[in-house]
């Protein structure tokens, strides 16, 4: 194992031993190869870097008390990344190839998976770009599949600590018709002037209405939002939000715990008759929302009265998490087991 300070390590990029990598060429993925490069070499007119044909995925793994390494649904994430590739015509990469190269990365890695108890996970990065050249709009006809990983230290330094947000009204990050349903490096370019706007006003991320009629709840850039009342989990529906795996398990975890959920559209009048709010994504999966403040109109949504997250989040939270680490039984079937 790794001399690492893992209870103070942050969520950032940090050097591991070996990355893998797969290429599609003349219509077929070949074979997996290994590389201890961080650098790829790209041909000047590859697409991913004209066109932004690419798209990414984030999961994680976790070491247990029994000492096994835990990946979580990462089905649904080589799912997601299928219909990414689908939605900007990408070569698709196989569930069995996506699921074959995670498990060398993970393996290969084996010393950078931070230990139990330290709140540190392993962050895996699967990536799919257009690397064949083109000058001209259209699909490439080579494509890189390839995973790194690197350890993360739990989101939040300061624990499960609720966050304040600002609504962007004046800026979109996807359109209903466009990219924003699928998991591509495009949406992300177009969320950062809103986010660092966020940012300089002091504020950990922004929250996006829907493009179209700037009247319902969308996003909260990288993270799905929800909002807990009447024992309710309410989430928005929207054809520009990304399916968060996060989200969907919280839906899950929330039923099975006896409360209602609704998925559906969530006007931004109702954000101020929430008990608790939350935004959700892999990366912390809940940061409780504190408040909430409308860049347009000034106006501020409080939830966290005495600056601690709700009850209900905590226990959703903390549910979610045992079952990554091992802690809880795995009774929805999401944790492989790799090696
Ligand atoms: C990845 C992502 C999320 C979170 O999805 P998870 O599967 O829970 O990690 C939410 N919104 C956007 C825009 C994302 O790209």
């Amino acid at each position: 194992m790794e001399n690492i300070d893992w209870k103070s390590m942050s969520f950032g990029y940090k050097k591991t031993d070996y990355n893998v990598r797969c290429y599609y060429r003349n219509g077929a993925w070949g074979e997996i190869e290994v590389s201890s490069s961080e650098h790829i070499q790209l041909h000047i007119a590859a697409t991913a870097i004209h066109y932004g044909q690419e798209a990414f995925e984030g999961l994680k793994a976790f070491m247990g008390q029994d000492g096994k390494i835990r990946v979580f649904r990462w089905k649904e994430n080589a799912a997601r990344m299928k219909r990414s590739a689908e939605g900007i015509l990408m070569a698709e990469v196989p569930e069995e190839l996506f699921g074959r190269a995670m498990e060398k990365a993970i393996l290969l890695n084996k010393r950078f998976v931070p230990p139990y108890g330290t709140g540190a996970s392993l962050y895996i990065r699967p990536l799919l770009l257009g690397t064949g050249a083109e000058v001209g709009v259209k699909p490439a006809d080579e494509y890189l599949f390839m995973i790194f990983v690197t350890p993360v230290g739990p989101y939040f330094k300061e624990g499960f600590a609720p966050v304040d947000m600002l609504i962007t009204p004046g800026i979109d990050r996807a359109a209903p018709l466009g990219t924003g349903h699928i998991k591509v490096g495009g949406n992300y370019a177009g969320s950062l002037t809103a986010l660092k706007l966020a940012h300089d006003k002091g504020y950990a991320s922004a929250l996006f209405l829907d493009a179209k009629e700037k009247k319902y709840l969308d996003e909260a850039g990288p993270a799905n939002l929800f909002g807990i009342k009447n024992n309710t989990f309410i989430t928005p529906a929207s054809p520009s939000i990304l399916p968060s795996i996060t989200n969907k398990s919280l839906q899950e975890i929330a039923m099975s715990m006896g409360m209602k959920v609704e998925v559906r559209p969530v006007p931004l009048e109702e954000l101020s008759t929430f008990e608790e709010a939350g935004a959700c994504g892999t990366a912390a999966v809940i940061s409780p929302i504190n408040r909430v403040v409308n860049d347009d109109t000034g106006e501020l949504i409080e939830f966290c009265k005495d600056g601690k997250p709700g009850p209900i989040s905590v226990k959703l939270y903390e549910k979610l998490i045992a079952i990554q680490t091992g802690d809880a039984p795995d009774d929805f079937g999401w944790v492989n087991m790799i090696g």
